[in-house]
């Protein structure tokens, strides 16, 4: 067992930032109170939740009155999918074959209470048909959700013309924008989306804490009932250490991005030419459109997937095969079988994802030892 831990599993959760730390310590300790409550304890954990919701709205271009602080990226999809499909009563919902479970299981949800569900198509690349959105479109449906970008590949959704034709057609446009948020522009106003996820734990801010930015006018049916907060559309006491937490890596995150991802970018080059020249016959999918550049997934045709994962945990790489939020089963990715891929291309398909910390210390390594164990396990 290597003691030499190198971590490329980023997109399932990223680091802490410091900013996140340092703005969080003070409501887990003498700052507890609750922000619905009218005395001072209330007021300064009010003032601290405004705050972080005027300042995580800044990030992506949103009025602060736009924020829904809730329990997580999944949370924040569940409530746009589901949320649209009972305040629409029996309309369709239209979400792509490539979205993360959190969307398409609401879409699953949706249909059984009585809302068609119509699944996007998408091209070999994993990038959603616009032909295919055009014909949705004409079922009216409660809404429809494509992805900023893919958590598996990383592939760049068109959400602009996306949001258009939705725009066009008066009906609600929700982009899951969990994985983008940090790696590539997110403004709500230059992809007229009208519900937007994000998902604190994935740009180095805290688990369990995300946002949904819901348009002015746009129409929710709460997933949950009790108090008013968050202009009930999540009631519940808020997580105040949790909303600032997020800001703060949000913000980080976001001053960074340009450099970050410039450096983030040639890691990745360097790590995919070198994969590609090691591992004879490995596939690197989604590399024919626009991708994040945190993201790399590959697959190596004849390889035990699981063996590989384990080989490489052995030696101290941290990887994920597939979606790390339902890893446990080694089924092909719904995602590359969605693009058209072969379960034998499919199946031994590996993703890496490089962050804040990586550095090329780690990539090194991984080219040191990813070749010798893909060879291993084939
Ligand atoms: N959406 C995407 C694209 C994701 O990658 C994830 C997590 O991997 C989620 C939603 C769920 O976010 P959370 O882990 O905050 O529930």
């Amino acid at each position: 067992m290597s003691d030499t831990a190198v971590y490329l599993d980023h997109a399932a959760s990223a680091p802490l930032r410091p900013e996140a730390r340092e703005a969080m310590l003070p409501f887990l300790d003498g700052r507890f109170g609750n922000p619905s409550s009218i005395h001072r304890f209330g007021r300064e954990a009010r003032a601290a939740l405004e705050d972080a919701r005027a300042r995580l709205a800044r990030v992506i271009g949103a009025a602060p009155a736009e924020i829904v602080f809730t329990r997580a990226g999944t949370e924040a999809d569940n409530l746009a999918v589901l949320g649209r499909a009972r305040e629409s009563k029996g309309a369709p919902v239209a979400v792509s074959a490539i979205e993360h479970k959190a969307v398409l299981a609401s879409g699953h949800a949706a249909r059984d209470e009585g809302s068609p569900l119509i699944l996007l198509p998408v091209d070999g690349n994993g990038v959603v048909r616009l032909d295919g959105v055009d014909a949705a479109l004409e079922a009216g449906p409660a809404v429809v959700s494509v992805m900023w970008a893919n958590n598996e590949m990383g592939v760049l959704e068109p959400v602009a013309e996306v949001g258009a034709r939705c725009r066009a057609a008066g009906v609600a446009f929700h982009s899951d924008a969990v994985q983008a948020l940090g790696k590539v522009p997110v403004r709500v106003d230059e992809a007229a989306v009208d519900l937007l996820a994000l998902s604190a734990h994935k740009v180095g801010g805290p688990k369990g804490v995300g946002a949904l930015y819901v348009r002015r006018g746009t129409r929710l049916h709460p997933l949950l009932f009790g108090g008013g907060q968050e202009r009930g559309m999540r009631p519940g006491t808020e997580d105040v250490a949790g909303a600032a937490g997020f800001a703060a890596a949000a913000e980080a995150a976001e001053a960074e991005r340009e450099t970050a991802m410039a450096r983030i970018a040639a890691l990745r080059d360097w790590l995919e030419a070198g994969l590609r020249e090691a591992v004879p016959g490995l596939v690197v999918n989604g590399a024919g459109a626009p991708r994040l550049p945190t993201i790399s997934n590959v697959s190596v045709p004849g390889a035990d997937p699981e063996a590989l994962l384990m080989g490489l945990d052995l030696e101290g790489i941290a990887v994920s095969s597939g979606s790390a939020c339902s890893s446990g089963a080694v089924e092909p990715s719904h995602v590359l079988t969605a693009m058209g891929i072969p379960p034998e291309l499919a199946g031994p398909s590996i993703r890496f994802s490089l962050g804040w910390t990586t550095s090329d210390v780690d990539i090194a390594r991984a080219l040191e030892v990813f070749p010798r164990v893909a060879a291993r396990v084939r």
